[in-house]
Order: C-alpha cells, then structure tokens, then sequence
C-alpha cells in the first residue's frame, strides 16, 4: 500500500477501492482497471483527495457516467475520483437551477420540464451526468450546455473549491478549456418559463427522433467522432464504405454510421484500431481529418 493510498483509506475508509473495473463504469463495458478510485461525498472530501493525489504526485481524473470515455485495456494509472450520490440532486428556484454534477442529465431536464422551465431539452436522451455533459459542452438538435449554463463550482488540481463564471468556461464545440484538473461539483442554469405542456411534446418528439436514428442494445459510446464544419461525420463514414466494419468485437453500427458497438468483449485497442483505420479512411475519400469527440483514458 503507497502513502496516498494509506491516507485516503484513513478518511474514505471502504469508499476507497483498489484495481476497481472501469469497463463495469463504462458504456462501452470497454477498459482496464483503475490503479486507485475513491467516491467523494462532499466538496471537502474531494479537495483532500486531490489534494492527497498532488502531494503524491500522482495523477488523478473524475469520471462521470463513462458514456463519452473509450479507457485502455491496461486500465489508469493513478486515482479515479467519483462523485457520490449527494451530488445527484437538485434546486430549483423560479428560472435559477442548481444540479449536483453526478445527477443524470436526463433526470435533470425531466425535473426543469416538469416545473415549465425550458431551455434544456436538447439533453433528452444525453446518457451522461450533468458535470459530464458540462465538460463535453453537450449538445443535441440545435442546443447545447453553454446557452443555458451561468456558473460552476468545483475543486481545483490542489484542493481549492472554487465557483467559475461561465466565461472561465471556455465553451467550443464538444468541448471546454477548464483549468487543468478541475473536477465539477455543481452547475447553475438560467432557463426560461415556458408552457409544460408544450415542453413535454417537444421532449418526446426529440426522444422519438433520437429512437430513429441511434442504434439499440448494443454498449456504445455515443459519436465517435465530432462533426466538421459544414459536414456530418456520419455521412462521411457512411461515403467511406464502413458503415458495419469490424475489428475484432467492435464494429461500426449498420444504423448509424458514426457509432462504434461493443459486439461482446471487445478490447479498446480494437476499438482504438478501428478509430484510426476510419480517420485514414475518410481523409482518402473526402480529404477530411476527423476529430474523435469520444476521449481517450488510461494507459495506451
Ligand atoms: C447512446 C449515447 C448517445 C449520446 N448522445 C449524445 C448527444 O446527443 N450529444 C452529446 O453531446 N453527447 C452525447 N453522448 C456522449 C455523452 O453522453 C456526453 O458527452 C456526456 O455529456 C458525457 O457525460 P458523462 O458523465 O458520461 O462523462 P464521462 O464520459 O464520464 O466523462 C467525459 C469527460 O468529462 C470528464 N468529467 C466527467 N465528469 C466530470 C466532473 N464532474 N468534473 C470534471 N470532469 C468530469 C471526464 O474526466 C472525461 O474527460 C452520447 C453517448 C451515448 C452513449
């Protein structure tokens, strides 16, 4: 047992896990194990963990619901830090909301619809956590996170809980420019009162566009690759003949283009592999370098 190791038992006591499975924390049910992983309940708990992990010089990420990670088959050296279940909450004051960043993104647009506030059903059907869906700048059918998003509170590398305003942010397309090791405990929204009623039909009317278009059953990882200006990736792919490819366990669905399913126990370097043949692909078809939007974790 290492010195970080020993300190965050001493605090975490069973909440503090060794060689913990990140393929079971994954969609993707793809990747390793992670070296060290703790579940934090409080800002103050997750300040002395990575705090602890700084001390030890020792790297240390946050993983949110996994939907948007494809993490190496060797598994993360480090600590992987988890937000516990106090951080799945909400409040809701006139138009102002304040979501716990380990809240689903679905149960949250579900709770400001139910209360006529609008602004945030682009996220029906977004399967990750609302600190993840604010670090990927989520977004879908016109909407994204940065409309809608005021403030940020989280803890720095060192241990400092801090409150961000939006513009610390750095929105861009599918992404953020957040201090390095910054891990979200919450995030304020401004919404707009709206008609419930037409709110609901607008929901379901996405979630049944979505149930059109997005491959079922199978684990996935959402997009794989981000959309170039002016271009869909899906249609680029598609042109490039590899709708249905396959490496090993992994293959790109014969539904939708730009999704990668996991066919059972495939590994993330063939995964990975496939990620890259379909890059090299598409430049020789169409002359366009994709930008994965799904990130990479772990030991490669
Ligand atoms: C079926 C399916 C459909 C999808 N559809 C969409 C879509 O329409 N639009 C879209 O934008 N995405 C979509 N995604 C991708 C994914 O759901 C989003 O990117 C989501 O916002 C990721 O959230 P997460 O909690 O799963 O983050 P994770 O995948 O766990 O992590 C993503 C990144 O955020 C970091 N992170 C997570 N939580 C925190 C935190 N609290 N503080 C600091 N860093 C954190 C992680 O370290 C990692 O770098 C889809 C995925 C699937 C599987």
């Amino acid at each position: 047992m290492n010195a970080l190791e020993r300190e965050l038992s001493e605090r975490f006591g069973a909440r503090v896990g060794r060689g913990q499975s990140l393929a079971d924390l994954t969609s993707f049910r793809i990747g390793g194990p992670a070296d060290l992983f703790v579940t934090v309940e409080s800002a103050e708990e997750l300040a002395a963990a990575l705090a602890g992990a700084r001390r030890a010089a020792t790297p240390a990420m946050c993983l949110g619901a996994g939907t948007n990670l494809l993490v190496s088959d060797r598994g993360v050296r480090g600590l992987v830090v988890k937000l516990g279940a106090s951080f799945d909450r909400c409040r809701i004051e006139e138009t102002r909301v304040e979501a716990g960043a380990a809240m689903a993104f679905g149960a949250l647009v579900e709770a400001v619809v139910e209360r006529g506030l609008a602004g945030l059903e682009f996220g029906e059907g977004i399967p990750g956590s609302v600190g993840g869906g604010l670090v990927m700048n989520a977004g879908a059918f016109g909407g994204e996170m940065a409309r809608v998003v005021v403030a940020i509170q989280g803890v720095t590398g060192a241990g400092e809980i801090r409150t961000l305003a939006k513009d610390e942010v750095g929105f861009a397309y599918r992404r953020t420019n957040l201090p390095a090791g910054f891990v979200i405990t919450r995030v304020d929204f401004e919404l707009e009162s709206g008609d419930r009623e037409a709110l609901q039909a607008r929901v379901a009317d996405l979630r049944a566009r979505r149930a059109a278009r997005q491959p079922r059953g199978l684990p996935n990882a959402g997009s794989i690759f981000k959309n170039p200006p002016g271009n869909f990736a899906g249609r680029l792919l598609e042109g490039a003949g590899l709708k249905g490819a396959r490496m090993g366990g992994a293959a790109f669905s014969g539904q939708h283009a730009n999704f990668i399913v996991n066919l059972g126990g495939a590994r993330a370097a063939e995964v990975r592999a496939l990620i890259e043949m379909a890059r090299n692909r598409v430049r020789e078809s169409s002359g366009v370098w994709l930008e994965p939007e799904v990130r990479f974790v772990g030991e490669w």
